[in-house]
């Protein structure tokens, strides 16, 4: 078929018969000239929001799920790892295109905004960790990894619920409730982490994964962090030895790693020292469910029972 020419085909409602109709290149001229315009949100009457990973994702599930004429997406599969090693993709671009607004957790951790609002200038960013004021540093480097904190957690849920509501007012009393239910049941499982709290205050353990060290300070535990960007492969001999020798000078036999790295370094250093391994769920990937947040920080409850 020549360029700019349509074949368009018909099916008659009642005889079923097909038609096809050859539209001539004229009658193309509007249609071609829309094509080239930059692609544009179009009202459809639904208020998309997209997630940039799974974290956000959850947290954004539970803020505006089962509201008419609302959606959640999430731009990267939940099983990619941690966002801040993502490298975008044309599918995530495919729908942040389709975005009403997009949720992200920021400190620095979707490293690619530049790329994104590149693409999109007009695109109403919403930073879940933006009213955060106490996430650890180290080496003058925020860790942005804060919904592993209760307490932070909460804050991002607040956070978003607000944004969500001031960007779609229509939907604020839905988006209100909703974040409140969901507090409710995270300041439930806050105060049953409590007493646990209180058993392991000032211990001292080794963490091998930058999602933990706010989930360490949230109950107040002293703690040495070795980054491995998620992944314990990463780190050197000298590392490894630099690291055992901490451990044996402050007395410390207690290594925290998170369940979504690979294992391994962190078995040789527990053999070495006679120490012990506690692996726990950061959130960062898994199934896509409401509760999966609840569900993970609750098992590392259970788990915490064993330190303290
Ligand atoms: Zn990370």
């Amino acid at each position: 078929m020549p360029v700019g020419i349509l074949k368009i085909t018909f099916i008659m409602k009642n005889s079923k018969k097909l038609v096809s109709v050859i539209l001539s290149a004229a009658l193309m001229t509007p249609l071609m000239s829309c094509a080239n315009e930059p692609a544009k949100r179009e009202d459809d009457g639904v208020f998309n929001i997209v997630t940039s990973f799974y974290p956000m994702q959850i947290l954004v599930m539970n803020v505006a799920g089962g509201i008419d004429g609302v959606t959640v997406e999430c731009m990267s599969d939940p099983n990619i790892g941690c966002i801040h090693d993502h490298v975008f993709t044309t599918d995530d671009l495919r729908k942040v295109e389709n975005a009403d607004v997009y949720v992200e957790n920021g400190l620095e951790l979707e490293t690619f905004n530049d790329q994104l609002l590149n693409a999109y200038p007009d695109l109403t960013i919403i930073e879940a960790a933006s009213e955060v004021n106490d996430a650890p540093e180290d080496e003058g480097e925020v860790n942005g990894h804060v919904w592993t904190s209760i307490d932070d957690y909460i804050i991002e849920i607040r956070t978003v619920s607000a944004a969500l509501s001031e960007a779609d007012p229509s939907h604020a009393a839905d988006y209100e409730a909703n974040a409140e239910a969901y507090i409710g049941k995270v300041e439930q499982l806050r105060s049953e982490y409590e007493d646990q709290i209180a058993a392991v205050e000032g211990m001292s353990v080794l963490v091998i994964d930058e999602t933990l060290p706010s989930f360490c300070e949230w109950p107040g535990l002293d703690y040495k962090v070795v980054e491995t960007d998620h992944e314990q492969s990463a780190l050197s001999a000298g590392d490894i030895a630099d690291t055992i020798d901490w451990m044996n000078e402050n007395g410390v036999t207690v290594i925290f790693v998170s369940a979504d790295s690979d294992a391994g370094i962190a078995d040789s250093i527990a053999a070495e020292i006679g120490g012990s391994i506690f692996e726990f769920g950061t959130c960062m990937t898994g199934e896509v469910y409401a509760d999966a947040y609840l569900d993970q920080m609750g098992n590392n409850l259970e788990l915490l029972q064993y330190l303290g």
